[in-house]
């Protein structure tokens, strides 16, 4: 750093050689005058030199001051100003502002006729209550007696940056601008300090670590830059000296390692995500933490230039980051990165004015606070829109489990269904299968029930029905009655005419008989061979009789056609009734009416036989038809 300052006084020494300030003229009507180009300066030597000898040394000694302002950067020389002001015809007391205030020392001599009458120290190195005005910069009010000169001489000695902007103000047109300047001032503290309680109403509320850390970034900021302006110590640590130039050290670096914590955590920019820019950013966040602790422990001299230098990059990596999370489409990265080019601006440009590579103005002077307060705003409506943004994804998220899960439920419900569907299909089959069964079972139950040839129950059918209704008969008392049908001489028929002709001869009998047996409880059969039997349940005697009279006359009168020839059958008939007097009463019955179908045959055939009991009347039972 010395070395360059060195450089820069050559070149200056170069241009400037043997030319010297113009002579500045200060009447009661100016307002403010920029002094820098009234300047001429010089370096003390390592010796020191007290005023005496400085005004002793010869006009070559001094150097113009060219430059469109007074900035020396960082180095260790001491400086000295020579001014000469030819006041108006009247006498004034314009104040002298030195707009830096973190300059450590200024000895200030007025010199009029040619001896030195006044000297006046100023610096932040002295408590603030000992200025001579209570200002934040340094002021200096400078007593003009009429037309006449007068010399003033500056020592500066400091461990800042060699800045030493001075103007000469009517004391008036100084308030005046001075309050325009308060005010903006107040302006910008104002909305930080509305920006930090609501973010930090914001943190207590939804306890988002992002804004405890944005709140950590945007206290910092504010009292870094009010230290560099002198206003921090004009009204937080008046008497605190050594800590003046400190907190600029402790403040910048706060503003680091709060920015860069904020930004890895708002940009996501982690270890697990970004593994080599975390630990980039992780390393400037170490040396920020480092410089905070030096800062209370070494000289400022010391920590200000590797401080302003780890800010610039940092400042430039976050951008960077901004710009790459951009890129990579993360949505907050473009607010931020629109925050970080406002505040950028303005540090770049401070920055870039303390290392002489700007001049010193009106606009770099503010640039950071406008950008900054432009961008601690925007920041924090980031903010708030993430904090949006990632409540609408939880949402989402959750809707998109809930639909997951109403999914899975319907898959459940249907795949139940089906399952129910196939259940109810088997049990439906096997239903089927059931009845099918039975609907075969009753088949073959009829089947074996039935006789082949004729269609008319066969005898065991008719043994076990004969059986229920002898049962049935002997519990109700009522008459059952069987007749016995037998065809005659069938042997000879089928000696004539064929088994084949017999068998037909055989089914036409059957029919003839279903015809006239049609009462639903009564029952006709084949018993075997031609021989019928037909079962009349509830029937007396006399009805069984008129039955088998009618099937006698039916079989008698049909006509049987075997080719040409008109053959007539006759079937003989024997009846019996009885009203059981126990259950097992179905032989003797029987036995009777083949007993009285015996007697038919005997008696010639084609006629009904009834066989009672011995000593039986006839069973007188009402005839129901
Ligand atoms: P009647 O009863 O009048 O005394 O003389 P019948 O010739 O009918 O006497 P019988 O009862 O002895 O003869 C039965 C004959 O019936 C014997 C057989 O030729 C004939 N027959 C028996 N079963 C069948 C049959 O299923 N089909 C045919 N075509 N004939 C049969
Ligand atoms: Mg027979
Ligand atoms: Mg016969």
């Amino acid at each position: 750093m010395r070395f360059l300052t060195l450089i820069t006084v050559l070149v200056w020494l170069l241009v400037t050689t043997g030319a010297h300030a113009d002579t500045l003229t200060w009447s009661d009507q100016d307002r403010r005058v920029d002094l820098t180009r009234y300047l001429d300066y010089l370096i003390e030597p390592p010796d020191g030199l007290g005023i005496e000898q400085i005004r002793a040394l010869p006009p070559s000694a001094w150097m113009d001051n060219h430059a469109e302002s007074i900035n020396f950067g960082y180095g260790e020389e001491v400086f000295w100003f020579r001014l000469t002001i030819h006041p108006g015809l009247q006498a004034h007391t314009p104040l002298l502002e030195i707009a830096y205030p973190v300059l450590d020392r200024i000895d200030a001599f007025l010199v009029r006729e040619g001896r030195a009458v006044e000297h006046q120290v100023l610096g932040d190195k002295l408590p603030f209550d000992q200025r001579p005005v209570h200002h934040r910069n340094f002021l200096l009010p400078l007593a003009l007696a009429a037309e006449e000169p007068m010399q003033l001489y500056l020592r500066v000695e400091t461990t800042s940056s060699m800045q030493v902007p001075m103007t000469l103000w009517d004391e008036a047109a100084f308030h005046a601008s001075d309050q325009a300047g308060s005010i903006a001032e107040g302006l910008y503290f104002g909305i930080i300090l509305v920006m930090i309680l609501y973010n930090l109403f914001v943190y207590l509320a939804v306890g988002e670590r992002s804004f405890l850390y944005y709140v950590g970034y945007i206290t910092a900021m504010p009292l870094f830059l009010a230290s560099l302006r002198g206003l921090s110590f004009q009204y937080l640590w008046p008497e605190a000296t050594w800590w003046n130039d400190q907190a600029i050290v402790a403040f910048l670096n706060l503003v680091i390692v709060f920015g860069a914590v904020f930004t890895m955590r708002f940009l996501t920019v982690v270890p697990r995500t970004h593994p080599r820019l975390s630990v980039v950013t992780i390393a400037a966040i170490a040396m920020a933490g480092l410089l905070v602790v030096a800062s209370v422990l070494l000289p400022y001299r010391m920590l200000i230039v590797p401080t302003i230098t780890l800010a610039t990059l940092t400042c430039s990596l976050m951008l960077f980051l901004g710009v790459y999370r951009w890129w990579r489409r993360d949505t907050a990265a473009r607010y931020y990165t629109g925050a970080w080019v406002f505040m950028l601006s303005g540090g770049i440009v401070l920055a870039l004015s303390k290392f002489t590579m700007l001049p010193r103005n009106v606009f770099t002077e503010n640039a950071t606070q406008l950008g900054s307060a432009l961008g601690v705003i925007l920041l924090s409506i980031a903010l708030a829109d993430r904090l949006n943004r990632e409540k609408r994804a939880a949402f989402q998220a959750q809707q998109r489990l809930l639909r997951e899960e109403r999914k899975v439920r319907l898959t459940q419900e249907r795949s139940l269904r089906i399952q129910q569907q196939a259940n109810a299909q088997l049990e439906e089959r096997v239903q089927e299968r059931t009845r099918d069964l039975e609907r075969l079972n009753a088949q073959l139950l009829e089947l074996s029930s039935t006789d082949a040839l004729t269609g008319l129950k066969n005898r065991a059918h008719f043994d076990s029905a004969f059986q229920s209704a002898c049962v049935r008969a002997y519990r109700f008392r009522q008459p059952l009655s069987v007749l016995v049908v037998d065809i005659d001489h069938f042997k000879q028929f089928n000696d004539s005419y064929g088994h084949l002709v017999g068998d037909d001869c055989l089914q036409s009998v059957a029919e003839q008989i279903r015809q006239i047996v049609t009462r639903p409880q009564d029952l006709a059969a084949r018993y075997g061979g031609e021989e019928f039997v037909v079962l009349l349940p509830d029937t007396p005697e006399v009805g069984a009789v008129r039955v088998a009279e009618r099937i006698r006359k039916v079989v008698e009168q049909a006509e049987f056609r075997v080719s040409d020839d008109r053959i007539r059958l006759s079937v003989s008939i024997g009846v019996a009734t009885l009203v059981p007097d126990h259950a097992e009463q179905t032989k003797e019955l029987f036995e009777r009416a083949d007993a009285a179908l015996y007697r038919a045959k005997a008696q010639g055939r084609n006629r009904v036989q009834v066989e009672r009991p011995p000593q039986a009347d006839p069973v007188v039972t009402p005839i129901k038809r």
